[in-house]
């Protein structure tokens, strides 16, 4: 009798998992064979900062060359280069940094005025990602919006230098690719 109720036992149990087993076999996949599929919900993925183009020219940044975000980075990983042109005529006020430093050449008001000319060109854009915490305060300050999150959710490398990017070279090095997809 003992070994019969066992059996009946172990049935049951048997007949439970497979339900189980069954209902989950049932649901939609949450996860994907990659490399032969890729996600599709990257909308609010944040991956290394990225520098936003013009829309009337997408080999150029949007970037004012104003250095809030290189200054106000805790993780100290962004280094930005530029010059002045000989062209351009100084301001009377130049504009202050954050830690309200004077950039030499700098333009006399708001950068987002109309008229100003182009007094600060941007060289290099360097983003030592390996430090990065993505905290966002880059994104979230930057007065012209040039700067967002990509969407390279398979970004990976074999070494620290795999993760130091030319954010202006890899702008204008996509400017003329077919737009970036993962979708
Ligand atoms: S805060 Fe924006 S405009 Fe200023 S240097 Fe950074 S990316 Fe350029
Ligand atoms: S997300 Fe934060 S840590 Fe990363 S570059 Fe921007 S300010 Fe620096």
């Amino acid at each position: 009798m003992t070994t019969i109720r066992k059996t009946l036992n172990g049935l049951w149990s048997l007949i439970v998992g497979l339900k189980v087993t069954g209902k989950e076999f049932c649901k939609p996949w949450l996860t994907v064979h990659y490399p032969r599929q890729e996600v599709n919900n990257l909308n609010t993925y944040r991956g290394h900062i990225e520098l936003v183009s013009l829309s009337d020219d997408p080999g150029k940044p949007k970037c004012v060359v104003c250095r809030r975000c290189e200054e106000i980075c805790p993780s100290d990983c962004i280094r930005i280069e530029m010059h002045t042109p000989e062209e351009s005529h100084l301001p009377d006020r130049p504009l202050m940094l954050i830690s309200g430093v004077p950039l030499a050449g700098s333009v006399a008001k708001d950068p987002l005025c109309e008229g100003d000319k182009l007094l600060r060109v941007l060289d290099g854009f360097y983003l030592n990602y390996n430090m990065c915490s993505l905290c966002g305060l880059c994104v979230q300050n930057c007065p012209v919006s040039s700067l967002t999150f990509s969407q390279e959710v398979y970004l990976a490398g074999q070494k620290r230098s795999d993760f130091e990017f030319d954010l202006l070279q890899r702008l204008q090095e996509d400017a003329y690719k077919p737009i970036k997809s993962y979708h």
